[in-house]
């Protein structure tokens, strides 16, 4: 199969693992070689309740066995994500009480820069430097890494970059701009956290010039840090939220979430402002609606405090230099990219998961499902001490 992998399915670097999958079930994923692996990463913070949870397993099962795709989005009252959109403004703070569903993360990025160029009338958007915001056009656009950016411009004119987590980059935002995008916690740069007033202040600042605050929580999302979404932590709402990965534990989606008043302007003016073919398709929606009501319910998010705080004391290694992040998006940085992928490797001979950060590479990934038990974490971790001992 790996021949085949390799020659027919396109590939993103020259240096893909190639690693078979058998099954996945909870924390762990079985190989072909027979082996079982630890899984610290849970599909780059996808997986939010372990692999192939029974609940979200039922829901699609049960949703396959009524009807899968029967209508572009937006036209027929379906069931699943109806009540998915509906269980999402309950659990969100106001104003935020809409939401678009789409398919993945980049394409909600995009519907949500549309949808506050159209709302304000304006062209100007401010983002951050380092962020990701995904890979379309427009969330490239947004995306603070030009290595990643250069070789596919031009891209979305009027777009400018401020220092994430600096006050006093605030005066670049005016009366021009139409919105401000933000990741909650800067997930490429290393999983960065903001001070504790910064986005209070930044959608202060927003609100002075009139321009909409957009804040990305595509990882954090879903519980991961120990609220539903991070910004919670910070005090503030912003006017458009974005979410995507662990929203589907397991299956492909994205959303924006805003006002009524703010999201109605894609319904006119035209019409049809913002369309997708499977976006709240049933059966993806079953699945997600399912992740919601276990995060919800299930007690999870209480203990990302304690597991991260495990995660801290376990992880304590003269070649550890310092983790950043919160709950259960945590970066070990290990000095170089080069040693990281090699303990990455070693860990994987070892039967442990792990993965780097995608701009800082030096910085070793952990984002586990938040369904990981205690000895799960104990025993990851060792392998993560070993494997450091033995380079
Ligand atoms: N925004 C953030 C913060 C992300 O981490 C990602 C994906 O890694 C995206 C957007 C893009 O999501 P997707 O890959 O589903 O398009």
């Amino acid at each position: 199969m790996n021949q085949d992998f390799f020659k027919y399915q396109a590939q993103t670097t020259a240096f893909a693992s190639g690693f078979q999958v058998e099954k996945a079930v909870g924390s762990y994923i079985y190989g072909k070689d027979g082996k079982k692996y630890l899984d610290f990463v849970a599909g780059v913070s996808a997986n939010t309740l372990g692999h192939s949870h029974p609940k979200v397993v039922a829901a699609i099962k049960e949703q396959a066995d009524r009807y899968l795709h029967v209508m572009v989005y937006g036209e027929y009252a379906q069931e699943k994500p109806v009540a998915l959109c509906k269980l999402l403004a309950e659990a969100t703070p106001e104003p935020l009480e809409v939401t678009y569903l789409v398919n993945s993360g980049a394409e909600a990025i995009d519907g949500a820069l549309k949808l506050a160029k159209r709302y304000t009338g304006r062209e100007e958007i401010i983002s951050m430097k380092d962020s990701y915001h995904g890979n379309t056009h427009g969330a490239l656009s947004v995306s603070g890494n030009e290595v990643h950016k250069r070789e596919f411009r031009p891209l979305l004119p009027m777009v400018n970059f401020i220092r994430f987590n600096d006050e006093s980059e605030f005066y670049k935002i005016t009366e021009k701009t139409a919105c401000v995008i933000a990741e909650t916690v800067q997930g490429a740069a290393g999983f960065l956290m903001p001070d504790q007033d910064y986005f209070k202040n930044l959608k202060k600042r927003c609100e002075e010039v009139g321009a909409l605050l957009i804040l990305d929580e595509i990882q954090p999302g879903f519980g991961r840090t120990g609220k539903l979404f991070s910004f919670e932590h910070f005090g503030t709402v912003p006017d458009i939220l974005v979410m995507g990965k662990g929203m589907g534990g397991g299956v492909p989606v994205g959303a924006f979430m805003s006002s009524e008043k703010i999201m109605n302007s894609l319904s006119h003016s035209p019409k049809l402002g913002h369309i997708t073919t499977f976006g709240g398709n049933p059966l993806i929606a079953a699945a997600s609606l399912a992740t919601l009501n276990e995060v919800l319910t299930s007690g999870l998010m209480e203990e990302m405090e304690r597991k991260e705080l495990l995660f801290r004391q376990l992880l304590v290694h003269p070649k550890i230099k310092n983790i950043n992040g919160k709950g259960l998006m945590l970066a070990v940085n290990l000095g170089e990219p080069e040693f990281t992928l090699n303990v990455a490797k070693k860990c994987m001979d070892k039967g442990l998961i792990v993965f780097w950060q995608l701009y800082k590479n030096e910085y070793m990934r952990i984002s586990p499902p938040l369904t990981i038990s205690d000895d799960e974490i104990r025993e990851g971790c060792q392998i993560i001490l070993d494997s450091l001992n033995e380079m």
